[in-house]
């Protein structure tokens, strides 16, 4: 099989999932952007997913997201930055990412706000909250605590647009218990913040859970491009 036809195959497959989970859940399919992410992967897979209609991609490592951004350009896809950002790299993701979906600290949002100055359209932010218990040693994310307070921050810069949360189901934990928190979460959330309606949830292995409880973005990997040639 060509790698044309690997990529169509996985993503007719997580397409076919994603209607399922929304069908079940009496959700428009319309209403869940694909993020396909590509960590790992070469631009010309990159390019192969543009032609097969995927039109936004996440990934989570700068140096490799801005090499493929650039070789990348001329497809006119939305990158979305979903990993862990270091405030001295922060303007240089905002240069070629349409969103942000890992902001977890108010130290980033003056370097991405300066990053994404001078655009037609401000930079779409994510706040990624953690959804691990508190004081667990766990993946990024800022605690439910402390979200109002950094989208205060956000919504200072005017080159960035608070667009919603974005979440990672902690290991070791049944996602669907995860993500009826998350869900909690955000309702109290776009009580405060009407516009971020946006959640950024699901990955290869819990999409339907994530998409029963509410989100708008599900970030797919494996499911579509095959294993992770690290098995990270
Ligand atoms: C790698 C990654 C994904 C995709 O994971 P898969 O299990 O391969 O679908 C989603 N979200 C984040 C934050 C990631 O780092």
């Amino acid at each position: 099989m060509s790698r044309r036809a690997e990529l169509a195959a996985g993503l007719a497959a997580v397409r076919e999932r994603v209607a399922g989970a929304c069908a079940e859940a009496g959700r428009d399919v319309d209403e869940v952007t694909l993020v396909v992410v590509t960590k790992f992967f070469p631009a010309s897979d990159v390019c192969l997913l543009a032609d097969l209609g995927v039109t936004d991609v996440g990934e989570n490592r700068h140096q490799e997201a801005q090499a493929k951004a650039e070789e990348c350009a001329d497809l006119g896809l939305r990158w979305h930055f979903i990993g862990g950002l270091q405030s001295n790299k922060a303007a240089a993701v905002a240069a070629y990412s349409s969103v942000v979906e890992s902001v977890d600290r108010a130290k980033l949002v003056g370097p991405l706000a300066r990053g994404a100055a001078g655009r037609e359209q401000p930079m779409d932010v994510l706040l990624q909250v953690s959804l691990d218990p508190p004081g667990r040693e766990g993946r990024a994310g800022v605690d439910p605590d402390d979200l109002g307070a950094l989208a205060s921050r956000v919504e200072q810069e005017q080159d960035l647009r608070l667009r919603g949360l974005m979440a990672v189901a902690p290991l070791g934990e049944d996602p669907a218990t995860a993500f009826a928190r998350l869900a909690e979460v955000r309702a109290a959330f776009v009580a405060e913040h009407p516009a971020a309606t946006w959640l950024s949830a699901g990955m290869s292995g819990d999409l339907e859970h994530a998409v029963r409880l509410g989100a708008t973005h599900v970030r797919i990997g494996s499911a579509v491009l095959g294993s992770r040639p690290t098995g990270k």
